[in-house]
């Protein structure tokens, strides 16, 4: 009866737009303890949108947002796609990009008109040497008001930065409170996001447990460490940030219209739609197919 129920399963996972990959994982997913979200995509929707642009010196907020347009023209970050619209609605022509390179969790960075731009977060910034101290302040207003904050610099000199919002998915407050009930002990949310932006979406999705500001090295060693407490561990997320965490879990959950295809790839578990509460969905399955086993 084994086989035939978690064929079963799998079948009726299927039905609603769950694909999971393997037998083990319709098992493993009965019996997870401990679920570790992504922020940005997961938890959240994942459609950011520019806020504002603050500039130094004699640059135009027109400038800053030109040279980061180009550069996230060829990131698929949530981040990328926000800065490309904004530079699209107010019809900013965006200038030929030489060499692009993605630093996950991180930024981007690309050769313009022979200057060397970059875009990223602070940490990323810190990591470069370049100074951000003039606009520490502008940051930490955004970020306290819950707002994701990116530097923007041309030859490894600070010319901006943007700042933008995304919102709490409707659906994630119910899911966690449902896992919960479901005897799913351990909740947590990883992010490469700062703090402000971390906790703001943590309160209204109901996780109490955040880490902020985790490259995809700290996601990985998050799920390492809770596999070393015993856990049965579950990650989920959308981004190449989150592929090593997803690997290294029981079991890896990607969302999979709005993430990557390295997430996808990564996971055991694709959630077609994106609607986070199928995640509460395929573990309650998974813990009736266990039922029937046994
Ligand atoms: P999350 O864990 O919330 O999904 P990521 O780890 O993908 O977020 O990204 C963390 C941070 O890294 C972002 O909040 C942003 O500051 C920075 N970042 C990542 N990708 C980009 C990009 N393409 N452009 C600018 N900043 C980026
Ligand atoms: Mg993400």
């Amino acid at each position: 009866a084994t086989p035939t129920a978690i064929m079963a399963g799998i079948g009726s996972a299927a039905k609603h737009g769950i694909l999971i990959k393997s037998g083990v994982a319709m098992e493993q997913i009965g019996l997870v303890n401990a679920l570790l979200f992504d922020k940005t995509g997961t938890l959240t929707e994942g459609k950011l949108q520019v806020t504002g642009v603050a500039r130094l010196h004699n640059q135009q907020a027109e400038d800053v947002l030109r040279l980061a347009a180009a550069l996230e023209q060829h990131s698929e970050h949530p981040v990328a796609h926000a800065i490309v619209k904004a530079g699209e609605d107010r019809g900013i022509k965006l200038p030929q990009v030489d060499s692009f390179l993605v630093h996950p969790g991180n930024g981007v960075s690309g050769q313009i008109d022979g200057h060397e731009v970059m875009v990223g977060n602070r940490r990323f910034f810190a990591d470069k040497g370049i100074e951000t101290a003039e606009l520490t302040q502008m940051r930490e207003e955004q970020e306290s008001a819950g707002h994701t904050a990116v530097f923007v610099a041309r030859d490894r000199k600070l010319v901006g930065m943007i700042s933008l919002a995304d919102r709490v998915r409707l659906e994630s407050r119910d899911t966690i409170g449902r896992l919960r009930l479901n005897g799913v002990g351990e909740i947590a949310m990883l992010t490469g996001d700062n703090r402000g932006a971390a906790s703001q979406i943590a309160r209204q999705a109901g996780v109490t447990t955040v880490y902020a500001e985790q490259f995809p090295e700290a996601k990985y060693q998050r799920v390492e460490e809770h596999r070393q407490k015993g856990h049965i561990v579950g990650m989920v997320g959308d981004g190449i940030n989150d592929a090593p965490a997803l690997t290294a879990a029981h079991v890896g959950i990607a969302m999979g219209a709005g993430g990557t295809q390295i997430a996808a790839e990564a996971a055991d578990i694709v959630i077609m739609n994106d609607d986070v509460s199928k995640v509460a969905d395929v573990v309650q399955l998974g813990q009736k197919t266990l039922r029937v086993i046994r």
